[in-house]
């Protein structure tokens, strides 16, 4: 596997941590995890991030309204649902906190990248799943899986008429990514979430899923994978079609964990690392590429769980 990553992931806006529950450093502090556990032999199995995102790069997937309105405070502090930073001056959102997200943009189009060349990559950031094309929303403000896609299409990685099998397991329902592939078929889309929270009300975005696991408040780790085994492997091999010519993408959001303020619902580590263990097993075993994107997760020890997974995937063993 290869691990995606760059210091500039890191968003150390002022504070900004007191008043969100994310931790800004997750990023660094996931990679540094993983370090510690891999020591040298973590170097040659990872890339860093060149650049960021490019705004042009950007227009591929976002209108030029969006990207203009990003150049007011308060329309970054309602994409961010952080009010406070309204009374931020805008090149200061910029610089530490839209930068950020744009260099973690350009590692999930890398990560997606060698994701097909060597069958598994992982970003360290990304996974913003709800960015939409003329909006962002849920602290997501570029819609990295839709770049990812878009611009490995127009450099002919991506073949015509290859699919792309879209697993989203972070606790919130990745809206954004619906709204992206609304009129796509050669993309298929897994949802698991949890029913009673952000963004239930985006019907619109749940009727394009093609196979939905929606959760009820509380839902434990014994039952989440339990429904996850039953309905992830049929999906994956109806959406694969018959030649298995497609690309995986999975957002490993870790906001199931029980701890986490946000999801509501009540996964230890243990399942975290059984869950993303298995997804990715139902890839590997059909010889489907596969892309890891971190997503949602707001805990302090949050970290932890993406870099588990790393060091769990970067052992071959744990792939068999
Ligand atoms: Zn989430």
């Amino acid at each position: 596997m290869v691990v995606v990553y760059s210091s500039h992931y890191d968003i150390t806006f002022f504070g900004v941590e007191r008043l969100h529950p994310f931790d800004p450093h997750r990023a660094s502090r996931a990679w540094r995890h993983i370090r510690r556990t891999h020591g040298s032999a973590l170097l040659k199995k990872s890339l860093r991030v060149d650049r960021p995102a490019s705004l042009g790069e950007l227009r591929l997937v976002h209108s030029q309204s969006y990207i203009d309105s990003l150049g007011k405070s308060a329309n970054v502090a309602a994409a961010l649902e952080l009010p406070f930073l309204q009374r931020a001056p805008a090149w200061l959102l910029n610089w530490r906190i839209l930068r950020p997200m744009r260099w973690a943009a350009r590692g999930t189009v890398l990560a997606m990248r060698e994701a097909v060349r060597n069958g598994l990559a992982m970003n360290i950031a990304g996974g913003f799943h709800h960015a939409n094309r003329d909006s962002g929303e849920g602290f997501c403000v570029y819609s990295d899986v839709a770049l990812a896609v878009a611009q490995l299409r127009e450099k002919g990685v991506i073949a015509s008429g290859q699919r792309i099998i879209y697993v989203d397991l972070d606790a919130h329902q990745g809206n954004g990514v619906c709204h992206q592939f609304r009129q796509d078929k050669e993309v298929f889309i897994f949802d698991a979430y949890n029913e009673s929270i952000y963004p239930g009300h985006d019907l619109a975005a749940q009727e394009r899923i093609d196979c939905d696991m929606p959760l009820e408040q509380g839902c434990d780790g014994t039952e989440y994978l339990e429904k996850l085994q039953a309905k992830l492997p049929g999906f994956i091999e109806s959406a694969a079609g018959r030649n298995h010519s497609a690309i995986g993408v999975y957002n490993a959001g870790t906001d199931v964990f029980a701890g986490d303020p946000l999801g509501g619902l009540k996964l230890s580590s243990d399942d975290i690392l059984a869950r993303d263990l298995f997804v990715v097993r139902q890839f590997r075993s059909r010889g489907i590429p596969l892309v890891i994107l971190p997503s949602g997760g707001y805990t302090k020890e949050s970290f932890r769980f993406i870099a588990d997974t790393a060091a769990a995937l970067m052992n071959a063993d744990q792939l068999k």
